[in-house]
């Protein structure tokens, strides 16, 4: 008998829910380990206040008295919670998120100790760390890496340590991290929207980029997750036939949570208040056993920084449960996947969403202004935001029948588009007073009442414009935003850098009034950005065919998709913006494509090893019951033995068929893999990998899965799908 299969088994349904009860309300516990403004007005002086303020705000730097005085008080906090440790937290290109515990305590000499903390070890520590993907950045000796403090992401303690966000970058100056180029990304964007927004508004100083993201994931028992090596080994089922029910009935999503997930949620929920994550919606998704979790939206850095955190919390809560959480795009095939919505938008520091339409005519001109803008920025970058993407995970994602395709487009409803269509029609030059007029009561001055019922919801657009906010849809679940959320920043704000020199010009040279400049310059993006925009069935084949006609890109795999990262075009983008210099791009592109090869190549030798070592094996041990069974038919009915026995023996050449199959593929497999390997240039072996190692895995797996129709239950080695996503 298959044991470890049938022990998880009977350890999953002997399970109890551990039941959480909550004694404290939500607002109370919100932010309590998290060293933010109350905290700060509490334990620091009124300078050391401003000025941590004063840099969240302004950038400004934090001089080293004053770093001492902030140690210090958050080393007070700090003790008088309890807490031992602290640590640099960053976020290294591996995506995940990354520790090293210092304790507090140091020795004085003469058999005593105490607790110390100081502005240097708060501003800036050298973890070493040479072990992460560098991407060649730090190949020269002198490329150390060190870590420094983000004031903008307050520091947190979790369990016993205190947590200080940190950048993480080489001593030549080039970025380690995620966090870097996203924030230089959000200083981009916030430049060049201010400037905008000022025509508007004067009194705005600041604007911040936002965002929601939606957290999907699955929730599995950890004794049957642990029990296929496959899961445990690359986050996803490699092989496994699709169980007799799945997600047809539609019978899971939004249902009734079930009693052991809700236990975890509250548990998970009641951390992130503690840890000041604002989440806030809960419910069941699509698949069986699939769930989503929703904050309230938060300046993008910090977003970023939650939905790091929370990554990691929730394996932590998970195993209080006896559950595993389930990150990857596409654990199981034949139910959806999971992704993580990120909802984007711009807000000014006067508290406008700026797109979000507002009561006036004026407000409106700046709500379509930045839309548009959004628009053109896409539609000349749409190759760049599929790269921002890409991953071996997401790839099981995009282009399959259930979730955004690999080509960008954007979605902006019935009434929008209308409204564009109105737009296109604006004089060229200067504007007579009664298409002012008639623009600004019938067109612009429309927009609040439009929007107000309009329900278009297109739930296959990978890039959607949901009423105050875009919503980039095809972020996998299991990614750092700051990838995505970089590009999509950088972007915006390269075209709004271009549409204000445009606007100004207009003003300048053709003494046109700002309003109509403004109307002029969004004409001719409307002509321009029409490519971009699709409101039809993102899945279907027509959309692929339309959209190859518009010239728009359909880079299914990652190999593909990655490549423009380091086009000139997108190398010039990051240079001109600030983002990154090309040694930074490039070498995020270089680990990227290098972790898609890793990732293939894992799978590639778990998939052999269950393949032959157990999937094999244990179709030979049926087959020998039959054969046992019809010699014995022989023995009892001489040449009559066909007749009782044909059902067996039918088994018996189709076991040896899929066993010839299985074994000849994964031979294939692994001559393949060693003609990939042997290839020096890095692209070629992603492209090897894609193209002749991973098709196999479906053929190896369809074998797999006919096996496992046809052998004795009782025998079979790996927990099966209605298993893995039935029980709760
Ligand atoms: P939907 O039903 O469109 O998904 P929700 O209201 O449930 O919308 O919001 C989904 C996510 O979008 C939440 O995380 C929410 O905080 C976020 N969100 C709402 N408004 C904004 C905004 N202006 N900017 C960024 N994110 C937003
Ligand atoms: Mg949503």
């Amino acid at each position: 008998m298959a044991t470890l299969r049938f022990e998880a088994l009977k350890e999953t349904l002997n399970r109890k829910s551990v039941i959480v009860t909550e004694t404290e309300r939500r607002s109370v516990l919100f932010g309590e380990n998290v060293f933010n403004q109350a905290t700060m007005l509490q334990y620091l002086t009124k300078d050391a206040y401003n000025s941590v303020m004063d840099a969240i705000n302004n950038g400004a730097k934090i001089d080293r008295q004053i770093a001492d005085q902030i140690a210090s008080a958050m080393k007070e906090w700090s003790l008088s919670k309890g807490v031992t440790h602290y640590t640099h937290w960053f976020q290294p290109l591996t995506g995940a998120t990354a520790e090293k515990h210092d304790a507090f305590f140091e020795t004085i000499g003469d058999g005593h100790g105490i607790e110390k903390f100081g502005g240097g070890q708060l501003v800036q520590q050298e973890p070493d760390a040479s072990s992460f993907p560098h991407g060649g950045i730090r190949n020269t000796f002198e490329a150390r890496g060190y870590t420094a403090w983000d004031p903008s992401s307050p520091a947190f303690i979790y369990g016993t340590t205190l947590c200080i966000p940190t950048v993480f970058v080489a001593y030549t100056g080039e970025a380690l991290d995620y966090k870097t180029p996203l924030l230089r990304a959000l200083h981009a964007v916030d430049q060049a929207a201010t400037g905008i927004a000022k025509y508007f508004d004067k009194n705005v100083k600041k604007v911040n980029a936002s965002l929601g993201w939606e957290q999907e994931y699955f929730l599995i028992d950890k004794a049957l997750v642990e029990s296929r090596p496959d899961l445990v080994m690359t986050g996803r089922t490699l092989l496994g036939h699709s169980s007799a029910k799945g997600q047809q009935l539609d019978d899971h999503y939004f249902g009734s949570i079930p009693t052991r997930a809700l236990n975890f949620m509250k548990d998970l929920e009641v951390e992130c208040m503690l840890l000041g994550i604002p989440v806030k919606t809960r419910h069941n998704e699509v698949a069986p056993n699939q769930f989503e979790l929703a904050p309230i939206y938060e300046e993008t850095n910090l977003a970023v920084d939650h939905n790091s955190l929370l990554m990691d919390i929730m394996e932590k809560v998970a195993a209080r449960h006896h559950l595993k959480v389930l990150l990857h795009e596409k654990p199981f095939a034949g139910v959806n996947g999971s992704g993580k919505h990120n909802n984007w938008s711009l807000g000014t520091d006067t508290g406008v969403n700026l797109l979000s339409p507002g009561k006036t005519p004026m407000s409106n001109l700046q709500f379509l202004t930045f839309f548009i803008n959004t628009i053109k920025a896409i539609n000349e970058y749409e190759e760049l935001m599929r790269a921002g993407i890409a991953s071996a995970s997401n790839d099981h994602r995009l282009g399959a029948n259930e979730a955004p395709p690999a080509i960008m487009s954007v979605f902006i409803g019935e009434q929008l588009t209308s409204v564009l269509k109105d737009l296109e029609g604006v004089t060229d030059g200067k504007l007579s007073p009664k298409e002012k007029t008639d623009l600004k009561l019938n067109v612009v001055g429309k927009i609040p009442e439009i929007l107000l019922d309009n329900t278009d919801r297109n739930r296959t657009s990978p890039f959607a414009f949901t009423g105050n906010k875009f919503e980039f849809r095809a972020v996998g679940s299991k990614a750092n935003c700051a990838n995505p959320m970089t590009i999509l920043n950088t972007i915006v704000a390269k075209q709004l850098v271009d549409f204000k020199k445009e606007v100004d010009l207009l003003i300048d040279k053709k003494s046109l009034k700002k309003d109509e400049a403004i109307f002029n310059v969004l004409r001719e993006y409307i002509k321009t950005s029409k490519d971009i925009l699709f409101e039809g069935n993102g899945y279907g084949k027509d959309w692929e065919k339309e959209a190859k006609k518009r010239g728009l890109s359909n880079n299914k795999t990652t190999p593909q998709a990655l490549k423009v990262k380091i086009s000139k075009k997108t190398l010039d983008l990051f240079e001109k913006m600030s983002v990154m210099n090309k040694i930074e791009a490039e070498a995020r592109y270089e680990i990227e494509i290098e972790e898609y090869v890793m990732h293939i190549q894992i799978e590639g030798r778990v998939l052999g090893d269950i393949a032959r070592n157990h999937i094999i094996p244990t179709a030979i041990k049926y087959q020998n019951m039959l054969i046992n069974n019809v010699s014995g038919l022989k023995n009892l009915y001489g040449n009559d033995f066909k007749k009782y026995g044909k059902e067996q023996m039918d088994i018996i050449e189709k076991i040896s068929e899929h066993i010839g199959v299985i074994n000849m593929k994964v031979n294939e497999m692994i001559d393949e893999r060693r003609k990939a390997n042997a290839l020096g240039n890095l692209e070629k072996k992603a492209i090897g990998y894609c193209e002749k190692v991973k098709p196999l895995f479906d053929q190896i797996r369809y074998n797999c899965d006919e096996l496992e129709l046809l052998v004795d239950d009782e025998l079979w080695p790996l927990t099966k799908y209605r298993e893995l996503l039935f029980i709760r």
